[in-house]
């Protein structure tokens, strides 16, 4: 009996190949919400629990997403929390409620130290105490339940350490676009699809991860740099290292159907050539001295362990076996005498039937006599009706047909008993060879594993590599200090959508010269959002061990990403787009440390405009008073560059005005944007022209009423009591004003009055109200 369930399948058909397929377990203990995670297919195995200090439900959001298991066990009683059981029936995953006796700490430290064949867990990191080894004993257990035999492949259980990894939450992990894009949920257009150039499906796997894991810490990152930066100043090494890379199948998959006795002849046969494939690798590297160049290499001991496992299975398997172990075909002349033996008896066998034939065409004179075989009745001699007064006496007839008549005889049937006990023992042989080479192959699943693991790492190395010469990246220089530097940085994924060089690089410097926030202000589609985004993304990378796409770039350690972009809904989870937007602000502010990043879009923009004014700057001087993190936070409201603090650096989208026409060359640069330009937006969009008068009068009587403003910017000053303050809201006044007058005069006022009598129809309008439209009108043509 077997029991497939999504979280323990190792088949390929059921499996996505380059992604894990965890199966995660679940629950609340002593404060602490603890999590297990399990690909069986992998042999990966981690557990690790919240903070006590976190908010455990958005810290299982979070790590929920991350992890986007296939199936989830979960402690009854947290399914009736709302926020956990919200998460978990978002995630898409196959759910189990499991009671909460079953989540039994000491019951569990018991289950996994047998399973491990250890006295304690300290060497893997964990206390019998720990509350994370429930959540990990549950998930073993179930595992081993569903495949009804012990997971023999599953080594070590490792604590996911929190404090190695960038942490990114789920909204930004979404925002960013790394592995999913915003519009169909599929790779394209994603961060992964540009960087992941890997060959083997267990370097997409380590690709994903290291994407969504990206190190925290400067010598692990440099590492993988220096690989990155070997292959990419050594390119024939790399091609040849991708070539060689191509021939690698899925040995981790191989690896856990081996662990599982599920692995057929022709499993071994691949990953017997996945392994010789390796080796080549190895050795190829090797002579090219890449070892010590942030490449880990196989250790001499581990090479001549997988070097004789390569050799058994080239010696014994054939290159094209049966998938069955009951129908022979499986192992290699000259690898058993006895097996040699028997197939020598078998051919000679099927010789002596056709001897026999001859013998009996000559003996009845029946020329087109044949000896044909089926399962009911084995051997026999076929005649056709037109011969039947030719057999003779010995014939025995077993079967009449249309055609012809099917007999036997005493021979026949002496030689079918020879041949079929030989082929008998051939088929039980080749299994019991199959097995016995199957558990010699399994003794050295350890030294596989590891093996796989280090392509996997060379794979990715060499894929960031060739991504970093195919779209001329540069190595960042990464620092402790919390600067960010980036010379003429591009969008990794929108650059690539754009014909070669369309792109505009932008330059963007923080907390070098003490500012660490930039304030920016653009119209739409100035290019902010992408301007914010890639910045992130180009932090992401360098902190993968990546290459990034500036001309240069120093990029101090970040220990937490956050990239927010105001009023997006998220009707399945009940909330308003203002209701999220604020959710999620909060837990910027609450969680963000002054090693964090933050990028904000246009946050306040769910509500109306006071309130949203009022947050978006209180927000802002939040982030400058009480986190002095490095920020980039761009806003439509012109009214937060009144802000002034010595860490804020107003920055704007340029805008070229030239002839009443406007453009966005999609450039950053100091000083603050003159407006907001919605109407010159509306016209490119190809809103109707009398649309466009409409708007730009009205958007002349709503700025008057706009002055209401001040209302809040005199409440500020007053709370605050800083002149300076005061006078760059003045300033700014001013500037909006002007702003207004450049609007309008994008339209003459005759064109304003064509438009309103347009928009006229004389059959519903009253005598009064035309009197005052004509009165309007001439005041229109006057100003
Ligand atoms: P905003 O956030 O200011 O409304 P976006 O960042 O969404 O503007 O950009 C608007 C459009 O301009 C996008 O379609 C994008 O592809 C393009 N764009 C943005 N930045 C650049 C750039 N640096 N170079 C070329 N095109 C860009």
């Amino acid at each position: 009996v077997e029991v497939i369930t999504p979280g323990t399948a190792i088949e390929d058909d059921f499996l996505e190949h380059g992604a894990n397929n965890y199966l995660m377990s679940v629950c609340v203990l002593e404060g602490r919400c603890c999590i297990a995670y399990m690909d069986v297919s992998t042999g990966e195995f981690r557990a690790h629990a919240s903070d006590e200090k976190e908010n455990a439900s958005e810290w299982f959001r979070s790590e929920l997403f991350r992890i986007a298991p296939r199936e989830i066990l979960v402690q009854q009683s947290l399914l009736e929390q709302p926020s956990i059981g919200q998460a978990v029936r978002e995630c898409a995953a196959v759910v189990q409620a499991h009671p909460d006796w079953m989540f039994d700490i000491a019951h569990a430290a018991d289950v996994l130290q047998r399973h491990f064949g250890v006295a304690s867990l300290r060497g893997f990191g964990f206390d019998r105490n720990d509350p994370e080894i429930a959540a990990a004993g549950v998930l073993l257990e179930y595992a081993e339940d569903m495949l009804r035999q012990p997971c023999i492949h599953i080594r070590s259980l490792l604590r996911h350490d929190d404090g190695a990894y960038v942490s990114l939450d789920e909204a930004t992990r979404k925002n960013l676009e790394l592995v999913r894009n915003l519009t169909d949920a599929t790779r394209r257009d994603t961060l992964l699809a540009v960087l992941d150039l890997t060959r083997t499906a267990g370097g997409a796997r380590l690709m994903r991860r290291w994407m969504l894991q990206p190190l925290r810490k400067k010598a692990a990152i440099e590492s993988r740099l220096e690989g990155v930066s070997f292959f990419y100043h050594h390119q024939l090494e790399m091609a040849e290292t991708r070539k060689l890379l191509g021939s690698v199948l899925d040995m981790e998959r191989l690896l856990s159907r081996l662990a599982m006795n599920k692995a057929h002849a022709k499993d071994l046969k691949a990953l017997g050539n996945s392994l010789e494939a390796s080796l080549s690798l190895f050795a190829y590297l090797k002579d090219c001295n890449a070892a010590g160049s942030g490449i880990r290499m196989l250790s001499d001991d581990l090479r001549e362990e997988i070097a004789s496992v390569a050799a058994l299975l080239a010696r014994a398997i054939l290159d094209e076996p049966s998938i069955l172990l009951n129908e022979g075909n499986m192992i290699r002349n000259g690898y058993n005498p006895e097996l040699d033996r028997l197939r020598a008896l078998h051919q000679d066998t099927q010789g002596v039937l056709e001897r026999y034939l001859e013998e009996e065409k000559n003996n009845t004179g029946i020329q087109n006599l044949r000896i044909r075989y089926n399962r009911v009745i084995g051997y026999y001699l076929e005649v056709t009706r037109g011969k039947l007064d030719q057999v003779p006496e010995h014939f025995i007839r077993r079967q009449s047909l249309v055609g012809g008549e099917r007999y036997t005889t005493e021979k026949l049937a002496e030689l079918e008993h020879q041949i079929e006990s030989a082929q008998d023992r051939i088929i039980e042989l080749e299994r019991k060879l199959f097995l016995a080479i199957r558990e010699e192959v399994q003794r050295s699943l350890a030294s596989m594993t590891e093996c796989a693991a280090l392509v996997a790492e060379i794979d990715c190395l060499a894929s960031l590599a060739q991504a970093a010469t195919a779209n001329g990246y540069v190595r960042p220089s990464i620092v402790e200090e919390p600067i960010l530097d980036i010379q003429n940085g591009r969008h990794p994924v929108v650059e690539q959508c754009m014909p070669y060089g369309a792109f505009v690089p932008n330059t963007l410097s923080l907390g070098a010269d003490a500012a660490w926030f930039a304030l920016i202000t653009g119209p739409n589609m100035a290019g902010k959002s992408t301007v914010l985004r890639q910045t992130a993304l180009i932090v992401l990378m360098a902190h993968m061990g990546s290459y990034v796409p500036a001309e240069s770039a120093t990029i101090g350690l970040v220990d937490k990403i956050f990239c927010r972009v105001g009023a997006q809904d998220n009707l399945a989870r009940g909330e308003s787009t203002f209701l999220v937007e604020m959710h999620e602000t909060a837990f910027i502010l609450n969680t963000a440390s002054s090693r964090s990043l933050v990028i904000m879009d246009e946050v306040g923009r769910g509500t109306g405009t006071l309130d949203g004014v009022a947050i978006a700057w209180a927000v802002t001087e939040y982030l400058l008073e009480n986190i002095r993190c490095r920020t980039l936070f761009a806003t439509h409201y012109h009214e937060l560059t009144g802000i002034e603090h010595p860490g804020l650096r107003n920055m704007r989208m340029a805008v070229i005005e030239r002839e009443g026409m406007i453009s966005f060359p999609k450039r950053l640069e100091s000083g603050i944007s003159s407006g907001s330009y919605g109407i010159h937006v509306a016209r490119l969009a190809g809103l109707p022209q009398e649309v466009i008068a409409q708007a730009a009068a009205l958007e002349h009587r709503l700025r008057s009423l706009e002055r209401g403003l001040a209302v809040i910017h005199s409440a500020a000053n007053e709370a605050s009591n800083e002149p300076s303050r005061s006078d760059s809201r003045h300033a700014m006044a001013k500037n909006e004003e002007k702003h207004t007058e450049r609007s309008l005069s994008l339209f003459s006022q005759e064109d304003l009055v064509i438009a309103r009598l347009k928009g006229i129809d004389p059959l519903k309008t009253t005598p009064l109200e035309a009197i005052q439209i004509l009165s309007e009108l001439a005041a229109m043509l006057k100003q």
